[in-house]
């Protein structure tokens, strides 16, 4: 169990002076807490945060917890379940994000093995 940075009673007194809009900044100095422990201890209470905002009346202040989720770079971004084939225009679920064509075009010998179509010419390049 992790160890309390305040007893009960402090922390109800952090909370209430919280839900009065007393900063962070101020309720750190006032409660011998570094900054980041009271974003913590609002964090970790911000129900009861909001619980003490409604019994008083007042707006909840914003969330405590800045953090931004940082996704995998090669995962799929949320609600991208599917997309276009570049190839056929059918409808696939691709495996990543860099994958543009769908299974059964890429299955085709043309794709595997570089066909008429796929292949590159250079202005100039002879037969
Ligand atoms: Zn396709």
């Amino acid at each position: 169990m992790r160890k309390r940075l305040l007893p009960p009673d402090r922390l109800d007194d952090l909370l209430r002076r919280r839900a009065r809009g007393v900063s962070p900044k101020a309720l750190g100095a006032a409660f011998g807490l570094k900054y980041g422990q009271v974003r913590g201890l609002l964090t970790t209470h911000a129900a009861r945060l909001r619980a003490l905002c409604d019994e008083l009346g007042v707006e909840a202040p914003k969330a405590g917890n800045r953090r931004r989720k940082n996704g995998a770079p090669e995962a799929l971004p949320p609600g991208a379940k599917s997309r276009k084939c570049l190839t056929c225009g059918g409808g696939f679920v691709p495996e990543d994000r860099c994958n543009w064509v769908c299974p059964t075009c890429k299955g085709t010998a043309a794709w595997k093995w570089g066909g008429e179509a796929y292949s590159l010419h250079l202005p100039g390049d002879g037969p």
